[in-house]
């Protein structure tokens, strides 16, 4: 008889935020996480403060394609196979169109699309190899090409880019795979302010819901509070 062994997500930008409480979510759901975080002593303290035990942190920097290149030695060496990839990194550049610089566009665009971009390239294969996976790329509507409420720039921009990554990679994947991206709304974290509407548990829900989407849940979707939502 074959052991089943849980679940592993891997979940970037995750010492803190949106991220840190989707390990949370994620954890007490039964899945190993793995928690992603650019300093490693910020992201071992974030693990430790977690109830459970299933935790454990590495170190992941998104714009830097020789730390993803390091990380998944790192877990592959650990003998990790990530089932799940949560792509939550990110930065908020509150530039509008005409006193934005090219280093900050580049910034978002590092962080949001090819953080994600590389992320992908270093986990889905042995995804499709294994016949399950779910990607969760934690976008926002201020990268929806039909949402009406402008975000700033390179926010936008970035996350129009994410999303479109989202849909390419869904499109190159067999149906085993589920990729799909989430905003989370308007959420009380660093980035979000105190003014937010949103609890950063119910922020993280439907990136947690995604990230666990039975065979057959949706795939190559953009959801809010657990809907579809126009791209
Ligand atoms: P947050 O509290 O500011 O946390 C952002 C996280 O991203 C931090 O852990 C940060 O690490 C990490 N990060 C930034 N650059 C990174 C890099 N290069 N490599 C690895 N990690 C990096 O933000 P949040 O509100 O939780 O946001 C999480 C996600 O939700 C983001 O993608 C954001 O765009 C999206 N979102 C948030 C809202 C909202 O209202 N809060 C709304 C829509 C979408 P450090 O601690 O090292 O800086």
């Amino acid at each position: 008889m074959n052991p089943v062994r849980p679940r592993t997500a891997l979940v970037t930008g995750a010492n803190r935020g949106i991220g840190l409480e989707t390990c949370r979510q994620l954890d007490r759901a039964g899945l190993d996480v793995v928690l992603g975080a650019r300093d490693l002593t910020r992201g071992t303290a974030a693990a430790k403060a977690l109830s459970g035990a299933r935790t454990r942190a590495v170190e992941l920097d998104v714009t830097d394609a020789d730390s993803v290149r390091r990380c998944a030695q790192r877990l592959t060496s650990d003998g990790v196979e990530v089932d799940v990839l949560v792509n939550n990194a990110g930065i908020y550049p509150t530039t509008g169109f005409f006193s934005l610089d090219e280093k900050t566009l580049r910034e978002a665009l590092d962080v949001h699309l090819m953080g994600a971009f590389h992320l992908c390239q270093a986990f889905v294969p042995a995804m499709v190899r294994r016949g399950f996976g779910r990607v969760v790329n934690v976008s926002s509507g201020g990268g929806a090409l039909t949402d009406s409420v402008p975000s700033p720039a390179a926010y936008g921009i970035s996350k129009a880019a994410l999303n479109a990554l989202t849909l390419v990679v869904a499109a190159a994947v067999p149906d085993t795979v589920k990729v799909n991206a989430v905003c989370p709304g308007w959420v009380r974290t660093d980035m979000g302010g105190s003014a937010a509407p949103t609890s950063v548990e119910d922020g993280a829900d439907t990136v947690a819901w995604l990230a666990r989407l039975p065979d057959s849940g949706p795939t190559g979707g953009f959801f809010r509070n657990r809907r579809r939502i126009d791209w």
